[in-house]
């Protein structure tokens, strides 16, 4: 089977040379062993070399578009049994780009993004606020406006460098003597120095501060979102353009209300009479009183349902809903008015209640009628 060497540089077949080498160099970059200790990285790295080797070379190109492989044992082509091999100097262009992407670092770079914790109520998160945050975050030198020189004075060209913003060193390996190629230390691989640095930012081009911005929630956030404010974030070195800063949305346990999406859920205790007989409860919900009522029969457990008092939905209208769970109480240290009135309902109904003595008399009975069956 010939080995689908486009496939393992993720080129087309009419990939051009210049694309060939692309993919090569970004693989190689991400593959190689010095980068990625992973074993199976090395077996890519040896198949991304093969493809290399084979694409790069258009008689050996030729024999891959014809369907055959000119580096299988018997394939009998000019590589076979050399095994996969691809110049040094294909590699440390990889590494260095020196081919195309060489010179120095540029001294301005984008900023990161930042991220700011928000803690809000429910009400806020269900109806949207206008929320003070305060933000501790670089920004752009007002003194150099992000120059990072002193007034008046100018960048050097490194003297190390000479502006190039790498030093080479001569390496000897199995090839024999390789240039190769480092960010100069001097001048941080830039090219320039600041021989004067701007006293308010020490040439940083930027300085923390911190300041209070206000960020506007729309109604219907939840727990865990974030809000994206576009170049508030970190301004760069040398003043580069600023990262985002997002904010996340933290919503405090309500007292009363659980929050499942956009619906609620709250608890309510009626008396076991009420549950029985019926009664017309006033809920509170986020947006005031009201009137619920409980049909007569409710059982434990039973779930009313308020439509569209939820939280507002983030994306389109609507809202969600509220749902009331009700406890039913049964009543506890009856007086033995209560008692007797309780006695003669049950009797009504026919529902026969043994009565508990002082003694633990039900208990007993209960005892001799499993020991009757025993
Ligand atoms: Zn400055």
């Amino acid at each position: 089977m010939a080995k689908d060497y486009y496939g393992i540089l993720g080129v087309r077949r009419d990939a051009s040379a210049d694309d060939i080498k692309r993919a090569y160099r970004k693989l190689a970059r991400q593959y190689h062993p010095d980068v990625n200790p992973d074993p199976a990285a090395q077996e890519k790295f040896k198949d991304i070399n093969a493809a290399y080797e084979v694409l790069s070379d258009p008689r050996k190109r030729e024999i891959v578009d014809l369907g055959g492989d000119p580096l299988a044992p018997t394939g009998g082509g000019p590589g076979a049994g050399a095994g996969p091999f691809v110049g040094f100097q294909d590699i440390m262009d990889a590494f260095f780009g020196t081919a195309s992407a060489r010179g120095p670092r540029p001294r301005t770079r984008p900023g990161a993004d930042a991220i700011l914790r928000l803690d809000l109520d429910l009400h806020e998160t269900a109806f949207g606020v206008e929320a003070p945050i305060t933000v501790d975050t670089a920004v752009l030198c007002s003194t150099c406006t992000g120059a990072g020189t002193a007034a008046g004075t100018h960048l050097a060209t490194c003297e190390v460098c000479g502006g190039r913003g790498e030093v080479q060193s001569v390496q000897r390996t199995f090839l024999g003597q390789v240039v190769s190629s480092r960010p100069c230390a001097a001048c941080g691989g830039q090219g320039t120095v600041i021989p004067h640095p701007c006293p308010t930012c020490g040439g940083d081009g930027r300085v923390r501060t911190r300041r209070t911005l206000t960020v506007k929630i729309p109604p219907g956030v939840e727990d865990g979102m974030r809000i994206r404010l576009a170049q508030q974030g970190e301004v760069g070195p040398g003043g580069g353009p600023p990262g985002d800063l997002y904010v996340e949305i933290h919503e405090r346990p309500h007292d009363v209300y659980s929050r499942k999406a956009d619906d609620l859920h709250c608890r309510v205790t009626v008396p076991m009479t009420a549950a029985a007989l019926g009664t017309r409860l006033t809920i509170k919900t986020l947006d005031g009183e009201e009137a619920l009522d409980v049909r007569a029969g409710t059982q434990p457990g039973a779930t009313l349902r308020i439509r569209g008092k939820g939280v507002p939905h983030l994306r389109g209208a609507g809202r969600g809903d509220l749902f009331v769970h009700l406890d039913v109480r049964t009543p506890t240290r009856l007086d033995a008015e209560q008692e007797r009135v309780l006695r003669e309902f049950a009797k009504a109904r026919g529902e026969e209640v043994a009565e508990l003595t002082k003694q633990g008399g039900f208990f007993s009975r209960m005892r001799d009628a499993f020991n009757g069956h025993a």
